[in-house]
């Protein structure tokens, strides 16, 4: 049943965006009784581009359960993704560190590294097969109107669409924000994250590992093979753009160096690719028709690996208050409706958001009474099972 407000338009949504968190939305609405269409700027093949390639996402266990209930955990190939069992931060030159292990919690890993363009590959193929659900891809977002009742979108391939919601989840650039005067608070890193996968001659043991250098985080997150991670650099810009153009064999080389060899040598990389890093936040998620979710309302620094996390949560969270809008013959696109989403969602990701920003700079000092307070910290909390429990849970989604 759709609601008489919203039957004189083509679509009840539009998802503007089809990442990880744009698909997660349109595989909560498959059906529904929505007419649902989702636009992408770019064709539907993620798995051939060198970029979605070497971007993986560690993913919480609140994550997993939302894409199995989906239904999309059970199409990935289980080759796809690798659980960590363990994860190890420490800062450089320095013996305190910070172990937490899925024993201590209870659950069998602490979370999932999967490459980002197989998720979205997974989470394409559960969305697919909603022959309801309407694709234009590939179709850009050039101009959006919002009047009273409806949001009149046009495509760059010239195609006009009306609906009663649009949905921005079209990434941290995003169109939809932009078009409809939705300002946004930003806050430059000044670091680039550089990413690659590489080789080492040790195995990672199914153990994320991070180290704070004086310049910014470096995280090796472990993949199927256990001589394979996943490496996130954080760094200055300069810094970024000498480690991306030097050769293989020098960059393994500092690599290596920097990881203080945790992992033995660094034997071989792929090429590299880099992100420039900054923490922004829509002032607003929300305005009567339109809903931002995922990067399109927030970014945050990589290293606490949360970003798509809280996207997903966010997808979810907007469906729900959809549904529950139909179901109760409300409209789904009303201001009041939609600022349940807003609320719930904003205050969880700002404390998330806050935390990451915090350890970012905490870490950043170069103050004595700051460094050696840090070490305490991390000694104190690592002792403390109860602290390090509860920071685990609540850094599993939990
Ligand atoms: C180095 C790095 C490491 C990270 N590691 C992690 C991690 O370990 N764990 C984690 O949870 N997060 C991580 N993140 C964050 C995570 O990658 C993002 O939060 C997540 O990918 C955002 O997904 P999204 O779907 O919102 O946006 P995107 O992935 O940016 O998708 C947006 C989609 O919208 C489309 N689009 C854009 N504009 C238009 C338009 N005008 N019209 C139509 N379509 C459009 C694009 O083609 C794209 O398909 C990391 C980020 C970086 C930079």
């Amino acid at each position: 049943m759709t609601l008489a407000k919203e039957t004189s338009t083509d679509y009840d949504v539009v998802i503007v965006g089809a990442g990880v968190v744009g698909l997660t939305l349109a595989c909560h609405l498959r059906d529904q009784d929505l007419r649902v269409a989702i636009i992408n700027q770019d064709t539907f093949h993620p798995k051939k581009s060198v970029t979605s390639n070497l971007r993986v996402l560690a993913l919480t266990l609140a994550s997993q359960h939302i894409l199995e209930a989906l239904n999309v955990w059970q199409r990935l190939d289980p080759k796809e993704y690798t659980p960590f069992v363990c994860m190890q931060v420490w800062e450089s030159q320095h013996t305190a560190d910070l172990f937490f292990d899925s024993a201590d919690t209870g659950t069998s890993c602490l979370g999932y590294i999967i490459k980002n363009s197989d998720l979205e590959h997974g989470l394409y193929v559960q969305a697919k097969t909603d022959k309801e659900l309407t694709w234009f891809a590939p179709n850009s977002l050039i101009k959006l109107q919002i009047d009273k009742n409806q949001a009149l979108l046009t495509l760059d391939s010239g195609i006009e669409l009306s609906t009663a919601l649009v949905v921005g989840a079209d990434g941290a650039q995003s169109q939809v924000r932009q078009l409809s005067d939705m300002q946004i608070k930003s806050t430059d890193y000044a670091q680039y994250a550089l990413i690659a996968t590489v080789q080492t001659e040790l195995s990672h043991r199914q153990t994320a590992r991070q180290i704070f250098l004086p310049n910014g985080p470096l995280a090796f997150l472990p993949l199927k093979d256990a001589h394979h991670c996943s490496i996130v650099w954080s760094n200055t810009p300069e810094e970024v753009r000498r480690l991306v153009s030097m050769d293989d064999e020098t960059f393994c080389k500092e690599l290596t160096e920097a990881f203080e060899q945790r992992l033995g040598v660094v034997i071989s990389t792929s090429s590299r690719l880099s992100y420039p890093l900054k923490i922004q936040e829509a002032e607003h998620y929300i305005k009567s028709g339109i809903a931002l979710i995922g990067d399109a309302a927030h970014t945050l620094h990589p290293l606490a690996g949360q970003g798509a996390n809280l996207g997903i949560a966010d997808a979810q969270c907007l469906a729900k208050v959809i549904l529950e809008a139909k179901q109760k013959q409300r409209s789904i696109a009303a201001f009041h409706t939609l600022r349940r989403y807003e609320r719930e969602r904003r205050f969880y990701n700002r404390i998330m958001m806050g935390g990451v920003d915090g350890i970012k700079h905490l870490f950043a000092s170069n103050n004595p009474i700051i460094q050696r307070t840090r070490q305490f910290g991390l000694s104190l909390i690592n002792n403390v099972s109860g602290l390090k429990n509860a920071i685990a849970r609540y850094a599993m989604g939990g």
